[in-house]
């Protein structure tokens, strides 16, 4: 019995003995399987890029912080504010990615899963996420940005008035759904860095690539290179290309980065600046087939042979081209309208025509904190008081041979004649305003490369009354005296200049001036234009500047033949939401018809 009950003890010992190891060692086991499974969870998220954190814009793809990014305000004061050239970051993010790419030296199958996230996103499904800064340009902007990296994003709506033109909902899954694919495969990703360097080392033709890249390459001035950034955007949004930008040196340091957790800026370094085995667009047509790189200038002139790029053929062969670098100073939104298989997508994106440089360059053109500051500083100076604010932009294409006279005489005369500034009161010379009860205060804000037009205009309105009893104020924050290429610091002006004409409350530009487009186009007004000067004179001298119909930028230089070959000789005939652009004979632009 005793033996039994020694037996039965020891069994019984052993037993709980042998439960608690068990216990210990299942503990163990399930402590270990949850950690695996976290972190291969935690694996498969981060190379898919899928959390939900980074759905929701929290993480940054290779953890990339915004320290790391070098974005982090220094102060919260906005002048102090100090942010590294975006230059800096692309290269951050590149040595962050080989970091990456060689600590986890990837497996097939990984590159497998990278591959896939990459192509995941081609439907467009995402719904957007919530927030208050969603709210901010009807839904246009994507919410989870940080305010210190980027204050004119969240502040510019105060600047501005509300604009009437609200984007699509389309529109706006589209640029959810193009953030998601700029994220996942664009610089500062495993699956970017791979591909390029693939790329641009590749001689052969038909690398095939789950996704494609655009590059942008600047060509003449400010106004052109924001307007060619802009329709290229529309055509990467189109095409399901990753858009990136080649910014020199002089175009560093003036926009924020416009897609989340990401870069736009092309890496400077090599190989991926200068592919060894690119095709020029022309060779590509004539040999009918695709190949890896493809180099296409857009950049026309009048008398440039035709390229038929409107037309789907050659788009066909274009789209099978995984890099594409573009050159172009043209904003060629029309073209992409007149593509049979964009066209019924791009209308879906723009029902209102002619928003489409309004809601592009409002999503992609942010004042960096550098630029806001300034702005904001020179809005809050002069501007804000002002019960009109009119914006002069007067550009001189041929300067030497334009006399400073002629060109005064003309804006007043278009000013004074459509009242958007009032005459002077002759008769009664030494009235003082103060005769009247709370005269309103008009504000001009003149950009020009000259200082004679805003100091002429200044001193005319102090020197004498307004037969209206209006007082008018005039400010002209710049003038560089002549274009200069190349150079950042006056890039920065420029681009100053035409944020504060689109804060205006109405604009007079100077036709064909690709400056004005953009100021027009960022304010949503459809301005008055000064026609252009050939030496003394006007060509058009009744009536004195003319109203444009829409706010878009003219396509100065669109193709002069249909893809039959035959001459094109009435767009409207053919797109009944083109017409001929009233400053640019030969141009066309987009005009809001219902169709
Ligand atoms: P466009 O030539 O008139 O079509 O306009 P662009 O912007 O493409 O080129 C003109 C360039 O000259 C600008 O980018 C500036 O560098 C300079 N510029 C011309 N007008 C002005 C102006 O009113 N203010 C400033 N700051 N720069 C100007």
């Amino acid at each position: 019995m005793d033996n039994n009950k020694k037996m039965v003890g020891m069994s019984f010992n052993r037993f709980t003995t042998c439960s608690a190891l068990f216990a210990m060692a299942f503990s163990l086991l399930l402590i270990i399987t949850l950690l695996m499974y976290q972190n291969s969870t935690f694996y498969l998220s981060d190379s898919e890029g899928f959390s939900k954190d980074n759905i929701l814009g929290r993480r940054r793809p290779y953890n990339v912080t915004t320290k790391d990014l070098g974005l982090t305000a220094r102060a919260t004061n906005t002048s102090d504010i100090n942010v590294e050239p975006p230059q800096r970051l692309s290269q951050e993010i590149l040595n962050i990615t080989e970091t990456e790419d060689r600590a986890q030296n990837l497996t097939e199958s990984n590159e497998g899963l990278e591959i896939s996230s990459c192509s995941r996103f081609t439907n467009d499904s995402i719904s957007p996420v919530k927030s208050v800064t969603q709210q901010l340009y009807d839904g246009l902007l994507a919410s989870g940005f940080d305010e210190p990296s980027c204050i004119s994003r969240f502040q510019s709506h105060l600047y501005r008035k509300s604009s009437p033109h609200k984007p699509s909902s389309y529109l706006i899954s589209k640029l959810r759904n193009y953030e998601e694919i700029h994220r996942k495969c664009g610089p500062g990703t495993r699956y970017y860095y791979k591909t390029m360097k693939k790329l641009v080392k590749s001689k052969k033709n038909n690398v095939d690539t789950t996704r494609k890249y655009l590059v942008w390459t600047p060509a003449i001035g400010l106004g052109n290179r924001i307007i060619s950034m802009a329709a290229s955007f529309v055509y990467a949004v189109l095409t399901h290309r990753v858009l990136l930008v080649k910014f020199e040196n002089d175009m560093m340091g003036l926009f924020c980065e416009p897609f989340l957790n990401s870069t736009w800026v092309f890496s400077k370094d090599p190989p991926f600046w200068n592919p060894k085995h690119v095709e020029t667009y022309e060779n590509m047509l004539a040999k009918n087939s695709s190949p890896s790189v493809l180099y296409l200038n857009l950049q026309h002139t009048r008398d440039d042979p035709e390229k038929f790029f409107h037309c789907d053929h050659n788009q066909k062969l274009v789209q099978k081209v995984p890099l594409l670098i573009l050159r172009t100073d043209q904003y060629f939104v029309p073209s992409l309208f007149m593509i049979p298989s964009f066209n019924l997508e791009i209308a879906q994106m723009f029902p209102e025509r002619d928003t489409v440089f309004h809601h592009v360059g409002n999503y992609l053109f942010h004042p960096s904190n550098e630029a806001w500051g300034q702005i904001s500083r020179f809005y809050d100076a002069y501007l804000a008081k002002a019960d009109e604010k009119i914006g002069l932009q007067i550009r001189l294409f041929t300067p030497d041979s334009t006399p400073h006279k002629a060109v005064m005489d003309l804006l007043l005369s278009c000013t004074l004649q459509h009242k958007l500034l009032p005459e002077l009161d002759k008769k009664n010379s030494v009235a003082s305003t103060s005769t009247h009860e709370d005269p309103s205060l008009k504000v001009v804000l003149v950009a020009s490369l000259f200082p004679e037009f805003g100091e002429k205009l200044r001193i005319m309105y102090l020197t004498e009354p307004t037969i209206t009893g209006e007082v008018i104020g005039v400010y002209q924050p710049s003038h560089g005296g002549y274009q200069k290429f190349r150079n950042n610091l006056h890039n920065m002006k420029a681009w100053i200049d035409m944020y504060l004409l689109s804060l205006c409350d109405v604009l007079v530009t100077t036709s064909a001036s690709t400056f004005g487009y953009v100021a027009q186009g960022l304010g949503g007004m459809k301005p008055w234009h000064l026609y252009r000067l050939v030496g003394n004179r006007t060509l058009h001298p009744n009536p004195p500047g003319q109203r444009d119909f829409s706010m878009e930028p003219c396509y100065q230089i669109p193709p002069k033949r249909n893809c039959e070959g035959k001459a094109i000789k009435d767009f409207s005939s053919s797109f009944p939401y083109m017409r001929s652009c009233l400053d640019y004979s030969s141009g066309v632009k987009l005009v809001n018809v219902s169709v």
